[in-house]
């Protein structure tokens, strides 16, 4: 049965053009952009073009270690693009408890400052 966290999420106008977002890094599997809401001076959303019922890490089967490797090394990518040469903080937000609200599976890519350990 469907339940809310299969809809549509605001990431597909994101992926579609429909709402506008920063475009830091795409190609045909992976798309990056700026959080609307930067937790850093570097703060980006790395996400799969097509979700796949990948909701959240959670959700995760075989079918998709290879999106996930390549989210994960986009990541590295980025942060290079952007300068992160002294480290930065990759996140996966997982259900209530882990503060997720998108239900797109998404890396946070976080740098520009100091983070701290360990996150609240
Ligand atoms: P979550 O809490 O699910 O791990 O992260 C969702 C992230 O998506 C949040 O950091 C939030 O700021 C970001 N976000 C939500 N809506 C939009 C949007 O319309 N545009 C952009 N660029 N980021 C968004």
């Amino acid at each position: 049965a469907a339940t809310l966290s299969d809809s549509p999420t605001i990431f597909d106008k994101i992926i579609s053009k429909e709402i506008p977002s920063t475009v830091v890094y795409e190609d045909d599997k992976v798309l990056a952009f700026r959080d609307v809401n930067p937790q850093g001076p570097i703060h980006i959303l790395l996400i799969p073009k097509v979700r796949d019922g990948l909701t959240g890490l959670s959700k995760a089967e075989e079918r998709h270690i290879d999106i996930l490797g390549r989210l994960l090394y986009t990541a590295k990518l980025v942060a290079k693009q952007e300068g992160l040469d002294e480290g930065f903080r990759i996140v996966i937000n997982d259900g209530p408890q882990g503060c997720q609200s998108v239900y797109h599976i998404h890396v946070h890519l976080i740098g520009g400052r100091q983070m701290n350990w360990p996150p609240g």
